[in-house]
């Protein structure tokens, strides 16, 4: 199954002042075929723009898929809306509009719901790294912020441009803190729920903290 970059334009009002920018909007951003819509994705450039006539600027958000050919990504972004309400409906869409057996097997297949989360699976699996085991440390970062709390889906992934990697809290008070990526943690993590990922039969690719939460509390009443 191809599954080329494909974008059309269309005519967005601005929500200031009403004035019809035309813009390019991507159903398919494939990342092999167009590197440079990935450096756009990651500097905040794709999904949002600045209205020719006010000059404000203006986020966007409309489902659209993001496919890495080569390392095997894809990743629907869903944002909330009154045709996609939860979950289970996300991935009704998603498989059918890629069917597994077509896609391939190999595929790591994910859903987001906003450009934040988005950026923040890229930036994991460009380290080599287990999304899920990274959800799973949010949680526990979460748990840990102490008086300053933090929720687990305010907490993102992050590599600053020397390669230091990083974990970034949107505090419930508003405040940005940004806290070191511990390699011996996430190793650590990685072992300690390795047999739970791995008989994770839900079939959820909402990889989020929902979804961590919700392994991390299976099999509980069993204990
Ligand atoms: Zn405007």
């Amino acid at each position: 199954m191809k599954i080329s970059t494909h974008s059309e334009k269309e005519k967005v009002k601005c929500s200031k002042c009403g004035h019809e920018n035309e813009l390019d909007l991507y159903s398919v951003i494939n990342v092999s075929e167009n590197p440079e819509l990935k450096n756009q994705i990651l500097e905040h450039k794709l999904y949002g723009y600045k209205c020719s006539d006010c000059g404000r600027n203006v986020a966007l958000s409309y489902m659209n898929t993001y496919i890495d050919e080569q390392n095997k990504i894809i990743i629907f972004v869903a944002p909330q809306s009154e045709k996609i309400k939860d979950r289970g409906e996300a991935r009704k869409i998603f498989e059918s509009m890629y069917p597994a057996d077509e896609l391939g097997m190999d595929y790591v297949k994910r859903i987001v719901r906003d450009v934040r989360a988005l950026t923040d699976k890229i930036k994991v699996f460009d380290c080599g790294l287990d999304d899920r085991v990274i959800e799973i440390m949010k949680i526990f970062l979460a748990l840990n912020a102490g008086e300053e709390k933090a929720s687990p889906d305010m907490i993102f992934f992050d590599v600053d441009k020397d390669g230091k990697k990083m974990f970034v809290m949107v505090l419930d008070n508003g405040k940005v803190l940004a806290t070191d990526f511990i390699e011996e943690m996430y190793e650590d993590f990685k072992q300690e729920f390795k047999d739970k990922i791995d008989t994770d039969i839900s079939g959820n690719i909402e990889i989020d903290p929902i979804w961590a939460m919700a392994l991390l509390s299976a099999g509980k009443e069993d204990e």
